[in-house]
């Protein structure tokens, strides 16, 4: 079963162009909304890093989301969109001063703090300000996630967030900073997870850590268990919209809450992946020596996450109903690894004829580069069209 598009209306479009299926980005946030209400005190930050089209970012400020930033630039871009300051947090391992101070004149709600290095300087830059800065410590758990290791980031190899053997002296240091407050703790163990038992490890990891801090006296206010609910990038008709509701349950079930204490989420891709497609048109078929390439308008420079992690995206051919064919599905960068997918089955593909990579909403657009000299691709939304 191939998406709805309409098709007619991308014939006179230049391509590569993103397309965003607006209804069902509502209908993935509503779903979001819906199921999180269940529980009190939870709250949502889209990971802006995922996808940062201002058209969808007004969709996501009107459904109420908070913003999860991983730079000064994706601030900007939050603020932009509407979304209020009190709703925005920032990590990353390496938070530059312009940064630190951008996020400290909008007093955004938290930094997720990732070393002592970047505590101090918070500290000196916020008393600077005259303020007083809002952390959580970020920690590596060094909990694994079944998912490609280039997008596994919770394991004590990885560089993200403060190891665990150093939590007591990071606390001690925090205490004694005067322009920052202790209010968390963040932990992110990856991307594309499926397996709801590595969020169980998660939490139960998180509980473990709670009780050493219930032993030092301390009890803070909020738990931001990060993002990486994954996405069936194999079915995007039949799944559509990831499960929100065994998300939120399996944290709800694992995780021991102190009283008073409010759960934060970070969901990037799970909110926008379905709804995003990238439409490209076949420049060439091109028999091989024992294979035939469909070679593409888009490319790695485009949508670099077959290349980067060798990423599965189903593909399909809007405008032929002929019979199925195997190609090999390439663009037209001059590098090996623009392979978009290898064998796949196409309905017979001549020049011209309109594809559509699915599942691209979320690191696709926003990863684009100008490789090759090559222009950055633009996004319609479906709104665009009516
Ligand atoms: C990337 C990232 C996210 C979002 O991850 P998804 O897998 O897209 O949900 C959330 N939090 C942090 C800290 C991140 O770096």
């Amino acid at each position: 079963m191939k998406g709805t598009f309409p098709v007619s209306r991308f014939q006179a479009l230049e391509t590569p162009f993103y397309y965003y299926d607006t209804q069902l980005l509502r209908h993935t946030l509503t779903c979001v909304r819906t199921e999180c209400a269940k529980y009190s005190k939870y709250a949502v930050h889209y990971a802006v890093k995922a996808n940062a089209n201002p058209k969808l970012l007004a969709i996501i400020r009107e459904s109420g989301l908070g913003a999860d930033c991983v730079s000064g630039g994706e601030i900007r871009a939050a603020i932009q969109a509407g979304m209020p300051p009190q709703g925005i947090v920032f990590a990353g391992v390496g938070k530059a001063d312009w940064e630190i101070n951008l996020g400290l004149s909008h007093h955004i709600f938290c930094f997720n703090v990732e070393s002592v290095p970047e505590l101090e300087i918070i500290d000196e830059l916020a008393g600077k300000q005259n303020t007083i800065a809002q952390v959580a410590l970020r920690i590596n758990p060094d909990v694994g996630a079944h998912t490609h290791a280039n997008i596994t980031t919770g394991l004590k190899e990885n560089k993200f967030g403060i190891n665990l053997n150093d939590l007591d002296m990071v606390l001690d240091k925090t205490s004694a900073l005067k322009h920052v407050r202790l209010v968390g703790l963040h932990f992110h163990i990856g991307s594309q997870i499926l397996d709801m038992n590595d969020f169980v490890s998660l939490c139960n990891r998180i509980n473990e850590i709670q009780e050493h801090l219930y032993n030092r006296r301390i009890i803070v206010d909020h738990i931001n268990v990060g993002g990486g609910l994954g996405v069936d990038y194999q079915h995007p008709n039949r799944q559509s919209v990831p499960d929100f509701a065994s998300y939120f349950a399996t944290f709800h079930k694992h995780l021991r809450l102190r009283p008073k204490q409010f759960v934060h989420f970070e969901p990037g891709r799970s909110i926008v992946a379905q709804c995003g497609s990238l439409i490209s048109r076949v420049l060439y078929v091109k028999q091989g020596a024992n294979k035939q390439f469909a070679i593409l308008d888009a490319g790695m420079t485009d949508l670099i996450r077959p290349a980067l992690y060798q990423a599965y995206h189903k593909i399909e051919n809007l405008t032929s109903e002929e019979s199925m064919e195997k190609y090999d599905v390439v663009g037209p960068i001059c590098e090996s690894s623009d392979v978009f997918g290898k064998a796949v089955d196409l309905n017979k593909a001549r020049r011209g004829d309109l594809i559509a990579i699915r599942s691209a909403g979320a690191y696709g657009e926003i990863m684009a580069s100008g490789y090759n000299c090559r222009p950055l691709p633009k996004g319609y939304t479906s709104e665009d069209f009516l």
